[in-house]
């Protein structure tokens, strides 16, 4: 069973700009993920200075690998909008996206997207592989990183840290 306090969210004076703002909003997503024994990883989308869509993490609950934030947070965003295109869309992500969620990206014609958290094992912006590193034929994505860096992996470094002590105490009874 997970504590439910230790997800922290930044405050709101902690917070400079918009890509912060929208970052934390991404963050809230996380903590439903992390409340529901999921990896806590979060997204949004944004389009028109709101959000329009959100999503986190359920890949346990739909028993779905491919059920990442970004992605669930792309379909709904379609959703809203009646368009498979989400041109003039950020999509904001706690953590950087897997080359599965960056192809979803390039597809779906995301304008921008922003990432917290660097991730060594499926990274695709660098950590692991750089989908991003030759210009793409008919799109390019803009790419800002490392927002709320901190925050955003804390709570992932807290999640692999409790599962491994569970394991432990399950083999160890
Ligand atoms: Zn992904």
């Amino acid at each position: 069973m997970t504590d439910k306090i230790d997800f922290l969210i930044p405050p709101l004076d902690a917070i400079g700009s918009d890509d912060e703002r929208f970052m934390r909003e991404a963050l809230k997503e996380a903590r439903k993920a992390y409340l529901a024994d999921e990896v806590p990883i979060g997204a949004v989308i944004v389009y028109g200075g709101r959000i329009i869509a959100r999503g986190y993490n359920q890949v346990e609950l739909l028993r779905d690998a491919t059920a990442h934030a970004e992605m669930l947070c792309i379909t709904s965003a379609e959703n809203e909008l009646g368009n498979w295109r989400l041109a003039d869309c950020t999509l904001y992500c706690t953590l950087e996206p897997c080359p599965m969620c960056a192809g979803a990206m390039l597809l779906s014609r995301v304008e921008t997207l922003v990432w917290g958290a660097p991730d060594i094992r499926h990274g695709a912006n660098g950590s692991w592989v750089n989908l991003f590193e030759k210009p793409h034929p008919t799109h390019t994505l803009k790419i800002r990183q490392g927002i709320l860096r901190e925050w955003c992996e804390a709570p992932l470094k807290q999640f692999f840290k409790k599962r491994r002590g569970e394991n432990h105490a399950t083999n160890n009874p």
